[in-house]
């Protein structure tokens, strides 16, 4: 999408981005919208010379492409590749380092992740060293010659932790060591990883770039044509796709990212300063207020030092106060997942996280009263009223009000 102006390419804003790149109308009937091209497979005029771009659809289909193209454009990325899921693109990405290799990961990696790295990836020869602190100690875990990937997620899950993306990635890149950032509660609107020095960038497509709760999906991007090689043929080996109907569902939520990520930032802030001020709550974890300890991280590597949908609180009463809270609470609806247009809740150590040994759960500041939220874009001031008066209630049914 950059165009030409005195010779110089200049560089669309994102929401210009969002709404045009990988969406050119269809050059034959001049429709705006691209149609599905459910196909799978497209003719050939003599063996070897097919009639178009495409041959069969798990290798490359338009609807898939034009998704990336867009995805590309919005991480600042050369290429995008989409996958059936995130948790695909993840298995992809691990799927690519040679037996033997070693990964440093944050601790408090997504679940999923979590039990990839250690369940699956170890069976093919692949160890991962899990680091809470990854920032100070990166140096000392990397195995000269073995270490090959550097994992991060920021902010941590659930409990909105941030890492610097740009201090790990100068150590990484000095031991030639290659760093993956999930990005999936950010979205490419609120962080660009790849601006900060990472080397490939991924999403669950599922949560914000989605946006509706109605598509799983997964996408990587990268600058590399190195990694666009090894990725994509193992895209298509492993055929991990996402269907054409799903690149398009997730193409046209795409394309209003920047509107729903102002709103749900709007929305989580003025949600996350009302939890600040109640006496009903013990702790607030929002990397959009001052309160925060990885503030200055925020205000460096998130747009406009935007804090996202995403926020968690300690309430007062325990266990029982928080499975309340979320049985009072009406506009937002109780349900695991996050980054669609409707408020979810959940509590993580009954829900999300309730695998994890307690203890280790604990460390990582994963209460029995932690309440995770993912604002959605109602009105904000809905979503306050309702806030409150459900934590006035699940304190008082707790017996301590
Ligand atoms: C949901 C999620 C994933 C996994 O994505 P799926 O699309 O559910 O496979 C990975 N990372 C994060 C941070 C997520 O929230």
């Amino acid at each position: 999408m950059g165009s030409m102006e005195n010779g110089h390419s200049t560089e669309r804003r994102f929401g210009t981005l969002a709404v045009h790149a990988g969406a050119p109308h269809d050059p034959v009937t001049g429709a705006v919208i691209a149609p599905i091209s459910l196909s799978t497979t497209y003719a050939q005029t003599s063996v070897g010379s097919p009639v178009g771009l495409y041959e069969y659809t798990r290798s490359s289909n338009p609807n898939r492409d034009n998704f990336e193209t867009a995805v590309a454009a919005l991480e600042h990325a050369k290429y995008a590749l989409a996958y059936s899921s995130g948790s695909a693109a993840t298995a992809n990405i691990l799927q690519s380092l040679a037996r033997g290799s070693h990964v440093v990961s944050v601790s408090d990696v997504y679940g999923g992740t979590h039990r990839y790295f250690t369940k699956v990836a170890a069976a093919h020869g692949v160890q991962v060293t899990f680091s809470p602190t990854i920032e100070l100690h990166v140096e000392e875990l990397i195995r000269p010659g073995d270490t090959k990937l550097i994992w991060i997620e920021t902010p941590s899950n659930p409990t909105l932790g941030l890492v610097d993306i740009k201090a790990v990635a100068e150590i990484a890149h000095r031991h030639g060591i290659l760093v993956v950032v999930d990005n999936t509660f950010m979205s490419p609107y609120v962080q660009n990883p790849l601006v900060h020095g990472a080397d490939i960038v991924v999403h669950s497509v599922t949560k914000y770039i989605n946006g509706h709760s109605d598509v799983l999906m997964g996408v990587a991007a990268f600058n590399s044509d190195d990694l666009k090689e090894r990725l994509s043929f193992l895209q298509n080996a492993i055929g991990a796709v996402p269907s054409p109907f799903d690149c398009w569902l997730a193409h046209r939520g795409l394309k209003t990212l920047h509107l729903r990520a102002r709103e749900a930032t709007k929305n989580a802030t003025t949600v996350a300063k009302a939890l600040e001020a109640s006496s009903h709550v013990i702790s607030v974890n929002y990397p959009g207020i001052d309160s925060h300890p990885h503030r200055k991280i925020a205000l460096k590597q998130h747009r406009d030092g935007m804090g996202g949908g995403m926020l968690s609180f300690r309430i007062k009463g325990g266990q029982t106060a928080a499975h309340n809270f979320c049985k009072y609470i009406k506009v937002f609806t109780l349900a695991e997942s996050l980054g669609g247009v409707e408020s979810l809740c959940e509590v993580p150590s009954s829900m999300t996280h309730a695998g994890i040994p307690k203890d280790q759960r604990e460390a990582a500041g994963v209460f029995d009263d932690l309440v995770r939220m993912s604002c959605g874009v109602e009105d904000a001031e809905d979503l306050l009223a309702d806030v409150l008066q459900a934590l006035e209630k699940a304190d008082m049914s707790n017996g301590s009000a």
